[in-house]
């Protein structure tokens, strides 16, 4: 797929031209001593070489990105200012428009307002793969009315993700978790086509437990799902856990919440109580099933981890991961901060950018941003 995607180096020079970049820069901030700060410049980062290279074509950089959710208004506290300070301490000479989401139309996908991104311009580049899941005017606007092109980090990230689906060495074990099953049950069933196992964990498993005819206390839990985890559960390559972790109802959770006793279930939540993560059984039985994978997804954390009492599944997960000798590719968001939590970052072949995005790329074969940039006139 990336071959069909045009690269912004069939440009040649770029002098006197005027280029819109859109990234993804919506990084993580804190407030101190009254001032918000970047805490993790890693996407800005990123998209320097990019930038790099635009400018010593002689090109004109701007760069455009959303920036929190403010929901179509000005909201001060999503103003890029202190992104745009850590960029100029980064690349002085790119210039970062104010949030795009400031404006109705960016979530609309309002042609007028992605025609006065534009304005101006030559020529546009998305290099933001992580937002290219959705049809927003800043991704699908621009590529209709200037030559546009993908970003190498963005091409990239297709390049991996179709390289696995479409021709991973086998086996291919993927890994799926996280708390909302209706973002997850997609990709599940096109794994269960894929792959040779499938590893669900998290607090979307406990639908497939109830479908199994076991008892889940109050653990999350979705009704309208049940039928379809019926299904997935009569193939025989998809695992789900045999044993949970939890507390008693009431008992506080959260990072650093309290320290109520953690309580090994086995296979049944009782009333009463809620799971929180894999049991002991179920990480040992997930190990050996990651453990001879020539390839490897893994997108959503087996449980809680945020709350350290609740690390242990996630934590086991993330450790097979890194120690096999598998191409491990793990999906953004949750995934990506648990590695970091572990210390395991730079063990495994590939950290996407994007939860969300991959995930769609997965299920679908394609993105929004991708069929815009496709589809272009210029192209
Ligand atoms: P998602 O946004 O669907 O990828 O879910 C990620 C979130 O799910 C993380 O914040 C996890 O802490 C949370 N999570 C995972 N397992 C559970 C569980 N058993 N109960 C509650 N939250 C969970």
């Amino acid at each position: 797929m990336g071959d069909e995607l045009t690269s912004y180096e069939r440009w040649g020079r770029l002098d006197g031209k005027k280029v819109l970049v859109r990234v993804d820069f919506n990084v993580p901030v804190e407030l101190r001593e009254g001032r918000w700060h970047v805490t993790d410049d890693f996407r800005i980062r990123s998209a320097l070489p990019l930038f790099e290279d635009l400018l010593a074509r002689g090109a004109t950089v701007v760069a455009c990105t959303h920036f929190g959710r403010p929901k179509g208004r000005v909201v001060e506290e999503f103003r890029v200012e202190p992104i745009r300070e850590r960029l100029a301490t980064l690349c002085a000479d790119v210039t970062l428009m104010e949030n795009l989401r400031f404006n109705p139309g960016e979530e609309a996908n309002d042609p007028a307002f992605g025609a006065s991104l534009v304005q101006g311009f030559d020529y546009y580049v998305n290099e933001a793969f992580s937002a290219s899941h959705r049809a927003h005017a800043s991704i699908m606007i621009p590529p209709t009315l200037v030559p546009s092109a993908v970003g190498p980090n963005f091409r990239r990230e297709v390049e991996v993700m179709r390289g696995i689906i479409d021709s991973p060495a086998r086996p291919f074990v993927a890994i799926v978790g996280g708390a909302k099953i209706g973002d997850k049950l997609g990709i599940v069933k096109v794994l269960a086509d894929r792959a040779d196992s499938v590893i669900v964990g998290g607090g979307m498993a406990y639908t497939f437990e109830f479908a199994q005819g076991r008892t889940i206390g109050s653990s999350l839990f979705d009704a309208s799902y049940v039928a379809q985890c019926t299904e997935l559960l009569s193939r025989d390559n998809v695992l789900i856990p045999t044993d949970t972790r939890g507390l008693r109802d009431g008992s506080p959770i959260g990072p650093g919440a309290g320290d109520d006793p953690v309580l090994d279930f086995g296979a049944n939540v009782p009333d009463g109580c809620e799971g929180f993560d894999i049991g002991p059984e179920t990480v040992e039985r997930f190990i050996a099933a990651i453990s001879p994978a020539a390839t490897i997804l893994w997108n959503g954390p087996m449980g809680l981890f945020e709350d350290d009492r609740f690390a242990r599944g996630t934590e086991a997960v993330a450790r097979a991961v890194a120690a096999s000798s598998a191409f491990s590719v793990v999906g953004g968001g949750d995934s990506a901060a648990a590695l970091k939590k572990f210390g395991l970052s730079e063990s495994v072949g590939f950290v996407s950018t994007g939860g969300g995005a991959s995930l769609e790329l997965v299920e679908f074969g394609d993105l929004p941003g991708l069929r815009a940039l496709r589809e272009s006139p210029f192209s």
